[in-house]
């Protein structure tokens, strides 16, 4: 088997514990919504679709710094229980093989490029755009909602 050019990075596990301490506070920009579709609802710590009857938490992220033309904070989900990180770094999370955008990003949070991998198999997307030498990090993001996923960079 190949060995891959990429590494997933999932969301810290310390800002999905912020988020769950500041949800239980009562926080109004912290909701706590029960899960209602199979697929409506990605974790961004486990990177998997939370499934109906359990709770998530619904907040702003900064994906992208302050500072930067293409500065960008926005709304993700973590489950509300504590989940395990995505762990298999080596490989495309299972979940999110469709209904991704890919924002390729330089070392100064210039977006340089973006490809939707609908159809196509996202890790030829990845190497095709890390090609591109001035490509520091790749961002999966909802191709519908515009919603931060994940984050991918060079191996
Ligand atoms: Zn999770």
């Amino acid at each position: 088997m190949k060995t891959s050019t990429f590494r997933i990075v999932p969301l810290p596990t310390e800002v999905a514990e912020e988020a769950r301490h500041v949800a239980e506070s009562g926080a109004a920009d912290h909701a706590v919504i029960k899960v209602d579709s199979p697929i409506g609802y990605p974790c961004r710590h486990c990177l998997r679709w939370a499934q109906p009857g359990e709770r998530v938490i619904l907040f702003s992220y900064t994906s992208i710094p302050a500072g930067h033309p293409y500065s960008e904070t926005g709304p993700i989900f973590v489950h509300a229980e504590p989940c395990k990180r995505y762990s298999t770094t080596s490989e495309y999370p299972a979940d999110f093989r469709i209904g991704r955008v890919l924002r390729a990003y330089d070392a100064n949070y210039n977006m340089i490029d973006a490809e939707v991998v609908n159809g196509r198999e996202p890790e030829e997307v990845i190497e095709k755009l890390f090609q591109i030498s001035k490509i520091a990090f790749v961002d999966a993001r909802s191709v519908s909602r515009g919603c931060f996923t994940f984050r991918i960079q060079r191996a």
